[in-house]
């Protein structure tokens, strides 16, 4: 497959080419330069379906026999959809080793840059919570790769950072005085300086991290009945729209998602578009889901190309919704009291979305386990929340972290040093 980029402006690129080059040229996003009619799957377990859709993809750039363990070791844990109530169900996204849904992409990322790696390189990722873990996991203790992990000093919680300040072997992270957005733009001037060498970037601009994330919108479909499939919803709770994207691929490649529901918290930059034509990126907002705290959300570039620019066009397959965190807690709350059922605060945006859809079939996507947020979740519903092991591990273990202010020389001087 040959990669495009969004703005328009530079050549089209392999997939290798692609992996590694961060942003295009011309400051786009690559995106598939046509993507494959598959037909869905109607059964099958997530290896063989992810799988399926892999070999459609990545046909004459990587072998079926090289694919094939690409594809099931990084999706070696179970992506269950379960019923809630009347129609509505969460599709758990969080059985990976960080408990979040990155851990998709970034498994298959990880395997899929090894296949391609002839000489060291540095894989740089800013994170807002879930990123880094994922990224640092998927390459930890792989020979000739170093992980380098930038965060906002403060705004990612404990639990969070902890999954990838001990680690330790080939992962450092580094604490940013600023915001999500400040250890964005520093990556970006990273990729941009010709002086630095090698640097893979792993965040969700990545095509190697985009495209496997397709594979489980076709996975919810496999699992529901004929009847449950006819008329369908699915609504991604949203920061950078990685996730949205890969789902708005899916359909275009042919997976009958009647709507998507693009839930954000009050950052609603996205939202907003979809109600006013006009994408005004601004300063993001703390909240609860932090993770989707964006004010600019990169893959917006992808979902405005993929409908050539038009508002319109967009609205047919994109419903925005926004919540505050108020309405956060008290779907944590209630959900819990009527269904016994514990939503972290991004699967909460995840759940009021899809209650707001009149599709008789709602999917939500729940992007992390709700003990990574415990301390929001715990008061809420009046309960303990057990830790997954690989949480509770990373709870006893010294950190490793450098800090540095929100300015791109300490970055490259710590780049080019260590
Ligand atoms: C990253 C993340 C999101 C947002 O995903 P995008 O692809 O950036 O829109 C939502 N929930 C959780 C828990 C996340 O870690």
């Amino acid at each position: 497959m040959r990669f495009v980029s969004t703005a328009g402006k530079a050549p089209s690129a392999s997939l290798q080419e692609a992996l590694f080059a961060g942003p295009a040229p011309d400051g786009g996003l690559y995106v598939p330069e046509a993507l494959p009619a598959i037909t869905p799957p109607e059964r099958g377990s997530l290896g063989d379906t992810a799988f399926a859709i892999a070999g459609r993809l990545f046909a004459g750039d990587i072998a079926d026999e090289v694919l094939e363990p690409i594809v099931r070791e990084s999706l070696d844990f179970d992506i269950p959809l379960v019923a809630l109530d009347d129609g509505i169900y969460s599709l758990e996204l969080f059985h990976g080793p960080t408990h979040a849904f990155k851990d998709v992409g970034a498994r298959f990322m990880a395997r899929l840059i090894l296949q391609f790696l002839d000489s060291e390189a540095t894989v740089l990722v800013a994170t807002s919570g879930d990123t880094g873990s994922a990224v640092a996991h998927a390459f930890l203790g792989l020979d000739g790769v170093r992980v380098v992990v930038l965060f906002p000093r403060g705004k990612v919680s404990e639990l969070q950072r902890r999954l990838f300040t001990t680690l330790g072997e080939n992962v450092s992270s580094i604490s940013i005085e600023g915001t999500f957005d400040d250890c964005q733009r520093l990556v970006k001037q990273a990729f941009a300086d010709r002086d630095l060498q090698r640097l893979v970037s792993a965040n969700s601009i990545n095509v190697g991290r985009l495209l496997p994330q397709t594979f489980y919108y076709f996975h919810l479909f496999a699992q529901l009945d004929a009847s449950a499939r006819k008329s369908l919803d699915v609504c991604t709770p949203s920061g950078n729209f990685g996730n949205l994207t890969a789902g708005l691929m899916a359909k275009r490649m042919g997976l009958p998602i009647s709507q998507f529901i693009a839930a954000t918290n009050v950052n609603d930059i996205v939202p907003e578009y979809l109600k006013t034509g006009t994408f005004e990126p601004r300063p993001s907002t703390e909240t609860l889901s932090n993770a989707m705290d964006v004010g600019n959300p990169s893959n917006f570039a992808r979902m405005l190309w993929l409908y050539d620019g038009n508002v319109e066009a967009m609205r047919r397959d994109v419903v925005g919704r926004a919540y505050t965190d108020e309405q956060t807690r008290e779907t944590i709350r209630s959900v819990h009291e009527r269904l016994g059922y514990v939503l972290d605060p991004h699967s909460a945006i995840g759940y009021m979305g899809a209650r707001e859809s009149k599709a008789a079939t709602r999917v939500f996507l729940a992007t992390a386990h709700p003990a990574k947020f415990r301390e929001t979740v715990e008061p809420l519903i009046n309960d303990k929340v057990p830790l997954p092991p690989a949480i509770q591990k990373s709870a006893t273990r010294p950190e490793y972290v450098s800090a540095m202010s929100a300015d791109y020389k300490s970055l490259k001087e710590f780049l080019t040093s260590s």
